[in-house]
């Protein structure tokens, strides 16, 4: 079976009847050489033996079969059932390969990894569906089951945002989140052309190296902390005393936030995109 090329694609789909969903993001890869390069920087550097994969929407199984190769065991999560069928062809006599039909967004990755991987070093690989790229990744890291790294491909302007620093334009709520559990590091581009069908946006594939136990801060009230970092990206074109009082409104009154903001010596006047990590830390500690 042919999965890198357009015709042998077209053959695999319409001997299933199978058409493609928007609403789940489906663009396939179609380029070989993308595919080998995604899988390879997905196998850990420090390899030790053995290493597991989670992979989320195999889709036909074309990224599956080369992380198949590379990794020991791989886990794969795919929403669409019509799919299933296909894979099951795609992927015959891969006995390390298990797929699973649930929607990524409803896993329970820790549990995942202890009945599936058993002590494995365990990676996640993804061409993600692009529509959730963001909530896949937060319930990845916020699931608690130790990565070793993630490889995902996204659209370029999400990529961007999530490798951005405080005070660049594209640092957001997400970008603080990410790098409060994992560091963020950019790979590689890849052409709309690689995809079938054709998205209209360039991707981007990025490594994040989650901290695990070594968080770069340690908030006394995690809950606390990630809800500020909410609030201090909620309203990006006020100040972030006034994005504060809108989010915690009800919660925290408008003095309450002055002062917690005095007591982490930051200016009220100020955007919350300038905000490093140490800095939302002692504001939520000052709130706690
Ligand atoms: N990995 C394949 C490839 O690279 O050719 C397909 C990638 S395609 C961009 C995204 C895949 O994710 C599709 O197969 C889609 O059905 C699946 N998907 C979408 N939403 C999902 C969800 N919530 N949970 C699991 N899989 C999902």
């Amino acid at each position: 079976m042919d999965l890198y090329t357009p015709t042998g694609i077209i053959e695999i789909i319409k001997d299933a009847g199978f058409t493609f969903s928007k609403q789940y993001g489906q663009n396939f890869l179609i380029n070989e050489a993308v595919v080998e390069k995604i899988a390879d920087a997905a196998v850990p550097e420090n390899r030790s033996e053995p290493i597991g994969c989670v992979e989320i929407g195999p889709g036909i199984g074309s990224l599956t079969a080369k992380l198949a190769e590379r990794f020991d065991k791989v886990v794969s999560i795919e929403i669409d059932k019509r799919l299933i069928p296909i894979l099951e062809k795609t992927l015959c006599g891969k006995e390390n390969v298990r797929v699973f039909n649930e929607d990524a967004l409803k896993v329970d990755f820790k549990s995942m990894l202890e009945k599936e991987f058993c002590g494995m070093s365990v990676s996640v690989c993804a061409n993600l569906p692009y529509y959730i790229t963001s909530e896949v990744i937060m319930r990845l890291l916020e699931s608690g089951a130790e990565f070793d790294s993630l490889v995902l491909m996204m659209q370029k302007e999400v990529a961007q945002r999530l490798a951005a620093s405080p005070g660049q334009a594209e640092y957001g709520s997400v970008s603080a989140a990410v790098n409060y559990y994992a560091s963020v590091k950019k790979l590689f581009d890849v052409q709309a052309g690689s995809f079938m069908p054709r998205p209209k946006v360039t991707s981007t594939v990025i490594r994040l190296s989650p901290y695990n136990g070594k968080k770069p801060v340690v908030p006394t009230d995690e809950r606390l902390f990630l809800r500020v970092i909410r609030a201090s990206f909620a309203q990006r074109r006020k100040t972030l005393l006034n994005s504060l009082e809108s989010f915690f409104k009800g919660e925290f009154k408008r003095e309450k936030l002055l002062e917690a903001l005095n007591k982490a010596g930051i200016d009220p006047g100020v955007r919350g995109e300038t905000l490093t990590l140490e800095k939302i830390k002692e504001l939520s500690e000052a709130l706690f």
